[in-house]
C-alpha cells in the first residue's frame, strides 16, 4: 500500500523528446542499443520515450553505427560490434561496402587518440549523424535534469573540438555507461531566460562529439504535459 500510494505522488512519467504523457513502459536508450556488442557488460542507461520518438531514429542510428565502426579505431568494442552486427548487415558482402564506399563523399575529419584521421562521410548524411546527436543529447538531458529540453533549443555539432572542450570537459559532471562504447562530460549553465549546455560525447573511446545548446528557460516536464493528448496504452 504504501508503494502504491508513493508512486501515485509522482509526476506523471513524460517523454524524454516531446514531453508526451507516457503511460506505456515503452523506454528508449540514451546511447543507442546498436552500439553495443550482443552481451552489453553494463545495464544500459534509458529513458521514458512515447512510441513515434522510440521508433523515430531506427535506421539514423544504424548509419550512426555504421559510420563509427568502419573507421579503424583501435576499439575492441568497436571491433566486435562490427564484426557482429555491421558487416553481416551487407548482403551483397563487401562489394555493397565497396559501392558505399565510393559513393559521393566529402573529406571528414574524425579526432582520434591525439590526431586526426582523414575519412569521407557520405554527403547529406552528417544531417543524420546529428539527428541521431540531437536525440543523445535530449536523453542525456532528461537523465541528469528529469525535466523536457524545449523542442526548440538550437544546437551546434562539433566532430572537431571547439578549443574550450577539453578544459571545459574536465570540470563537468560524467555520465558513463559503459566507459569502452561510451562516456559524456557535460555543463549546464544559465544566466538569464537562456540556458545554454554542452555535451562531451566520447564514443568507443576515440570518437569525440561535442553538441552544444540553447534554449529559453527551460519547461518542466509537468509542465509541458499540461494540456497534451495523453498517449494511450
Ligand atoms: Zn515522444
Amino acid at each position: 500500500m504504501e508503494q502504491m500510494s508513493a508512486a501515485s505522488r509522482k509526476p506523471p512519467k513524460v517523454c524524454y523528446r516531446c514531453g508526451l504523457v507516457v503511460t506505456t513502459k515503452t523506454r528508449e536508450h540514451v546511447v543507442p542499443r546498436c552500439l553495443y556488442p550482443d552481451e552489453p557488460a553494463a545495464n544500459l542507461l534509458t529513458v521514458p520515450a512515447c512510441r513515434d520518438c522510440n521508433n523515430a531514429f531506427a535506421r539514423d542510428e544504424e548509419y550512426f553505427r555504421l559510420f563509427l565502426t568502419a573507421h579503424w579505431i583501435p576499439s575492441p568494442a568497436a571491433r566486435t560490434v562490427w564484426e557482429q552486427k555491421v558487416r553481416p548487415s551487407f548482403e551483397r558482402g563487401w562489394d555493397g561496402l565497396r559501392k558505399l564506399a565510393v559513393a559521393d563523399m566529402r573529406d571528414f575529419y574524425l579526432p582520434s587518440g591525439t590526431g586526426f584521421v582523414r575519412t569521407g562521410l557520405l554527403k547529406g548524411d552528417a544531417a543524420r549523424m546529428d539527428r541521431v546527436a540531437e536525440k543523445i543529447v535530449r536523453a542525456l538531458y532528461y537523465h541528469v535534469t528529469d525535466k523536457v529540453m524545449p523542442p526548440e533549443a538550437k544546437m551546434n555539432f562539433h566532430w572537431r573540438p571547439p578549443a574550450w572542450a577539453p578544459d571545459t570537459a574536465r570540470r563537468g559532471g560524467l555520465i558513463t555507461v559503459d566507459p569502452a562504447i561510451f562516456l559524456c562530460r557535460y555543463i549546464i549553465g544559465s544566466r538569464g531566460s537562456v540556458e545554454r549546455s554542452a555535451w562531451w560525447m566520447l564514443f568507443y573511446e576515440s570518437l569525440m562529439y561535442v553538441v552544444t545548446a540553447e534554449a529559453p528557460a527551460r519547461l518542466t516536464g509537468d509542465e509541458r504535459a499540461e494540456g497534451r493528448v495523453v498517449e494511450c496504452a
